[in-house]
């Protein structure tokens, strides 16, 4: 590689022919957050919060700045393999120790819309997922797999986290469908648009929370509460994800954005 691909990618931006889009949500206090079920409710995630230190004022004259605070898991957010018991002892497994190449790849979208909208409690198949993969090739190395539901558009909260008396009630995945991205494919992790990797009744499933249990255990990561991949293409589009760089962190709210070529 010559760094004119460096370049190439220096003149798509300033041109237009690379847009940049986000695929964040917006942080505050009504930012939707996982909230475990019952008998796993002996710890709580805070939900985000700010605290206005100044703003032009008496309190600083020139300065506007704010305190915050919230769970590591909130909004839009990185999950190291750190976060999960079965990824505990692997090497560089934290916010601050996971090399930052793992933070920049290439991102494939597996489109299961249709499927999501007809039944919230969908669950990936493995049958689906190489179906995906006989049509668009198989996954490359390095990649991000994003899971499309379009979840991030339902209208409110309770629609988003879905919940009835048995719980959250969202789309998620078959455990071997996860082994098999976790063994047989080289990628960074997977990414979702619900507010957790794994469906809203996955502390049902065996392993419970499979896409937890096993992806982090192959030592790779996870993304929540993404929105607007409806606006990437299949394949072609690069995904940046950094997580702040805390210390021993499971996680990171982060700002997750996606090259992708126009035209
Ligand atoms: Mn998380």
């Amino acid at each position: 590689m010559t760094n004119a691909v460096l370049m190439d990618l220096a003149v798509g931006l300033a041109s237009g022919a690379v847009k940049v889009v986000d695929l964040s949500v917006t942080l505050s206090p009504d930012t939707p957050i996982l909230e475990l079920p019952e008998e796993f409710g002996w710890g709580k995630s805070w939900p985000f919060s700010k605290e206005e230190i100044s703003r032009y004022d008496d309190r600083g004259p020139a300065w506007y700045w704010n305190n915050i605070k919230c769970g590591e898991h909130t909004g839009t957010h990185f999950d190291a393999p750190v976060h999960w018991v079965t990824g505990q002892d692997l090497p560089d497994n934290a916010t601050d120790t996971l090399p930052p190449e793992r933070f920049i790849g290439p991102a494939v979208v597996i489109d299961a819309v249709a499927e999501a909208d007809n039944d919230p409690d969908f669950l990936m198949s493995l049958d689906f997922l190489k179906s995906w993969e006989s049509e668009n090739g198989t996954i490359p190395d390095g990649a991000w797999v994003l899971y499309r539901t379009d979840w991030s558009k339902k209208g409110s909260k309770e629609a988003y986290l879905n919940k009835d008396e048995t719980g959250g009630h969202t789309p998620g995945w078959d455990p071997e469908t996860v082994a098999f991205l976790a063994q047989e494919r080289n990628i960074i992790g997977v990414g979702v648009e619900t507010v957790g990797t794994d469906a809203g009744q996955a502390a049902g499933q065996d392993p419970m929370f499979p896409c937890h249990n096993l992806m982090h255990g192959a030592n790779k990561c996870g993304l929540a509460s993404l929105r607007n991949l409806d606006q990437l293409p299949t394949t072609g589009a690069i995904l940046i994800a950094a997580p702040l760089k805390i210390e021993q962190g499971s996680g990171s709210p982060c700002r997750v954005i996606a090259l992708v070529p126009q035209g």
